[in-house]
C-alpha cells in the first residue's frame, strides 16, 4: 500500500461522509434547526426526502448561520434514493418496533457509524415530526438508534434529535475530545514549556531559595519534591516560566546575588 496517497482519516472527514436525511419533515422549521445542528458539529450533507414544504423562509431563519447548507440540500422522492451510495444507515426511531434490527442507544450506536464512514457515506435517519419513520423506512437501514429519553415522553422535537446524534458523533470522531471554539488562540497563551525550560526555572529557584537560607541543600528535606508537584499539577506555558524567572532575577538583583547563568 502507498501511504502516501492515502488520505488520512480525519475526524473532520468522517464527519463530512455523514448524511442526515430527514423523511417527510412537515415543519420547515425543523429543516432549518436541522440544518443549524449540523454544521454546529461539522456535518454538512443534508437530504430532505418529499418535504411538505420547502425551501421556506421559516427554514432560512431556523437556520440562522446555516442557511449554506439548505441551499446544497439534495431532495429526493423517496429514502431508498436519498441512500443512494451510503454504505451504512442508521434509523432514529423514538418508539420500539417489532419489525427492523434490534434497537441500541445513539450513545453506543454512533462508534459503528463512524467506523463505516471510513470506508465511504453513511447516513442518520431521521422520520416525520407526526408519524416517525414507517417500517419500511426503517428496514432500509442496518441499525435502529434510540436516544435514551424519559420513557413517559421519549419524543424529542426533530431539530433535537439532529442535534444530539450530530453531538454524538462529533465527540466519538474526536475521542471524547473535540477542540474548543477558540482554544489555544488566545492572546494570553503561549506555547507549553519544554523540560530544559522547566529544570532551568527549578535550578533558578534552588540557587535564590538557598540564597535566601530559604532552602539548606544540607538537609533538603521535602521541600524541593513538594515544589516539584506543586508546579508539576499545572502544565507551565513559556511565557509563565519566563515571568518566574525574572522574579527569581530581580530578586537576585536586590539582594546582590549574581544571577546565575544556566
Ligand atoms: N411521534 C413520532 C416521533 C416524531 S419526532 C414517533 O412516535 O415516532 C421526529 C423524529 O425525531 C423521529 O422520527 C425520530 O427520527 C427523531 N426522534 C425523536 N425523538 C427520538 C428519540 N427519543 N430517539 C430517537 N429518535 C428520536
Amino acid at each position: 500500500m502507498n501511504l502516501a496517497v492515502t488520505p488520512a482519516v480525519t475526524p473532520e472527514l468522517l464527519l463530512s461522509r455523514i448524511r442526515v436525511v430527514l423523511c417527510r419533515p412537515s415543519h420547515p422549521g425543523n429543516i432549518g434547526a436541522a440544518a443549524r445542528a449540523m454544521k454546529t458539529m461539522g456535518l454538512a450533507s443534508l437530504v430532505l426526502v418529499a418535504p411538505k414544504q420547502f425551501p421556506d423562509p421559516e427554514a432560512d431563519t431556523r437556520a440562522t448561520g446555516a442557511v449554506d447548507l439548505l441551499g446544497r440540500a439534495k431532495i429526493t422522492s423517496t429514502l431508498s434514493e436519498a441512500l443512494h451510495g451510503c454504505g451504512y444507515a442508521m434509523a432514529l426511531s423514538a418508539r420500539r418496533r417489532d419489525l427492523g434490527p434490534v434497537p441500541e442507544t445513539s450513545r453506543s450506536a454512533v462508534g459503528r457509524l463512524l467506523a463505516e464512514a471510513a470506508h465511504g457515506d453513511v447516513a442518520l435517519v431521521f422520520g416525520n415530526e407526526t408519524v416517525g419513520l414507517s417500517n419500511e423506512e426503517i428496514q432500509l437501514c442496518q441499525a435502529a438508534v434510540s436516544i435514551p429519553t424519559n420513557p413517559d415522553f421519549s419524543s424529542l422535537n426533530l431539530g433535537s434529535a439532529v442535534q444530539v446524534l450530530c453531538y454524538e458523533c462529533r465527540m466519538a470522531a474526536y475521542g471524547d475530545l473535540p477542540p474548543l471554539a477558540g482554544q489555544g488562540v488566545t492572546a494570553f497563551s503561549s506555547a507549553a514549556a519544554s523540560h530544559d525550560e522547566v529544570e532551568g526555572f527549578f535550578e533558578h529557584l534552588v540557587a535564590v531559595m538557598s540564597h535566601s537560607g530559604f532552602y539548606n541543600p544540607a538537609q533538603p528535606g521535602r521541600l524541593l519534591p513538594k515544589l516539584r508537584r506543586l508546579f508539576g499539577r499545572v502544565r507551565l506555558e513559556k511565557d509563565e516560566v519566563n515571568i518566574l524567572r525574572g522574579i527569581l532575577s530581580s530578586t537576585q538583583q536586590k539582594t546582590g546575588h549574581g544571577r546565575r547563568e544556566d
